[in-house]
């Protein structure tokens, strides 16, 4: 039996546009492909428990494409830096491919690569995460880029990126040693679903209706029912969370389920096809800042632990565990932060223009650290990312790289007012005051008496009374950033 090329998947379940798989394919060998979940790598940041129910989605799809394709997707559960090495050994390997990472974990894959080439095996790694990796898009200086715009402008100016490899139609299975049996574990004993209570059921309902689902599939679905309906207008509508005007593909290019140049490469047909230019440009914008967040993580590491920004190591923060819980419940008393942090704990997934709304709500008007909302966010999200995450945090913080320009307090109920005009994300979302009228739907406080006895709303009882006096609270969050300012 010839000695067999391994497919080490990571952040990457999909058949097609894997180079990975493709080299693996393209070197004739018998195909051995695994999967490690590995929780114990200290270099691993451990999922938190939305992403860790999607992942159990995505693997299943995974699995069964390689099914498909004559091929099977093994598990193991462990440290890699253990498991790999045993795998090749026992496999009695030739090859060994894989796609690759950019935070922290990439050190476990510089120190497995040279072990094992050293032992003589082929090891190589591949481009598959983004448009454009770390490294190719750099300033004139021959540097990262600090700030978006001019990355973004860089970044668009070398377009389009290759095109994206078809999926193999068949892979060669190679055999499976016995040896690895002990080894291996089913999907079911990795045991990433929640069980007892099983508090998925928003989720599913969510992201399983209408026939879609996880991984890579589901993603091609939606990357096709974005581009039919809502590509076109996409710059004007993307900031309204009381539309269905985003591509919701999140979660899919997190788990690598599909790739970002297969979107980008979409959308362009589609505006060939005659979509408009503004809202290819502007889609591919978004894309844009999911390679900015990963240069950011690449270039600087640590980035959900530290500040960017160093000179906000002194921000005064505030600890406040009342506070926080009432933000991490949606009962804040501020309707659109409720309504967005609801819709996080039963969906998993939060509209961007309310991510942007309730983390500065967080460590602006309540004075707490980014870093509790961070990691709220990252055990409560779908598609809690290594570098979206924390950036966007630090982002909106003030204490990112590119941080907005000044230390921009977002008004709640204005923003509100804006982007959710008739109410309708807010009534979803919190039902108890739905029957307000538009006029005070983001500002219950400033309804009259009779307002609210019509709508059955009682403050403080039925709905909650701000937790913080808008004024009060942005007064202090300047007052704060004064004392960092000077330093
Ligand atoms: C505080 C905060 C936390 C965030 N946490 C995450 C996270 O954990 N995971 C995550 O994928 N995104 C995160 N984002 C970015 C953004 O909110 C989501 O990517 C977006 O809402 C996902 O919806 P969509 O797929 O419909 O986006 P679309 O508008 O359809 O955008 C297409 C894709 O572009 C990328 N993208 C869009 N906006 C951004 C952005 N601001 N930064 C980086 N990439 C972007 C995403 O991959 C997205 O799927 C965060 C933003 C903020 C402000």
């Amino acid at each position: 039996m010839a000695q067999p090329a391994l497919v080490w998947f990571r952040d990457d379940l999909r058949v097609a546009d894997n180079p990975a798989l493709r080299a693996a394919l393209d070197s004739g060998r018998p195909v051995l492909c695994f999967f490690i979940f590995d929780d114990s790598s200290p270099e691993i940041r451990p999922l938190g428990g939305a992403a860790r129910w999607w992942l159990h989605g995505s693997l299943a799809n995974l699995a069964d494409n390689l099914d498909k394709r004559g091929n099977r997707l093994h598990l193991f559960s462990g440290a890699a830096e253990e498991l790999v090495p045993r795998i090749v050994s026992e496999t009695d390997a030739a090859a060994l491919f894989w796609n690759r990472r950019y935070g922290p974990e990439r050190e476990i894959d510089a120190r497995l690569k040279k072990r094992l080439r050293t032992e003589g095996l082929e090891v190589r790694s591949f481009p598959g995460r983004l448009v454009y990796e770390p490294g190719t898009v750099l300033n004139q200086g021959g540097g990262y880029y600090k700030v978006f715009t001019p990355f973004n402008r860089a970044a668009v100016a070398q377009d389009p990126p290759e095109t994206p490899l078809p999926a193999p139609r068949e892979l060669p299975r190679a055999s499976f040693p016995k040896a690895l049996d002990a080894l291996s574990v089913t999907l079911e004993e990795l045991a990433l679903e929640p069980r007892g209570p099983d508090w998925a059921g928003g989720m599913r309902e969510t992201w399983e209706k209408d026939g879609a689902g996880r991984g890579e599939d589901a993603a091609h679905k939606r990357l096709k029912a974005f581009i039919a309906d809502h590509l076109s207008g996409y710059a004007k509508n993307r900031d309204r969370p009381d539309l269905d005007a985003t591509s919701r593909l999140s979660p899919h290019l997190r788990f690598g389920e599909i790739t970002p140049r297969q979107a980008v490469h979409a959308a362009l047909a589609a505006k060939t096809d005659g979509a408009p230019a503004g809202d290819y440009d502007s889609f591919r914008a978004e894309i844009g800042w999911r390679d900015f967040s990963y240069q950011l993580l690449f270039s600087r590491g640590g980035l959900h632990t530290r500040n960017m920004n160093d000179q906000f190591d002194a921000m005064p923060w505030r600890e406040d565990d009342s506070a926080l819980r009432a933000w991490q419940e949606g009962r804040t008393g501020f309707p659109v932060v409720d309504a967005g942090m609801r819709q996080l704990w039963h969906q998993g997934y939060m509209h961007n223009r309310v991510r942007m709304i309730v983390a500065s709500f967080l460590t602006k008007h309540l004075l707490i650290d980014w870093k509790a909302g961070e990691s709220w966010f990252w055990d409560t999200l779908v598609d809690a990312d290594p570098a979206n995450n924390p950036a966007g945090w630090q982002w909106v913080a003030g204490s990112g790289a590119d941080a907005q320009p000044y230390y921009r307090i977002f008004n709640p109920m204005t923003q509100g007012e804006k982007f959710d005009p008739q109410g309708d994300y807010v009534r979803q979302w919190v039902p108890e005051i739905a029957d307000l009228p538009n006029r005070v739907i983001h500002r219950p406080w400033e309804a009259k008496r009779e307002a609210l006895e019509a709508a059955g709303v009682v403050l403080g009882e039925t709905y909650p009374k701000p937790i913080v006096i808008h004024e009060d609270g942005r007064k202090r969050a300047l007052a704060a950033f004064e004392t960092i300012k000077r330093r």
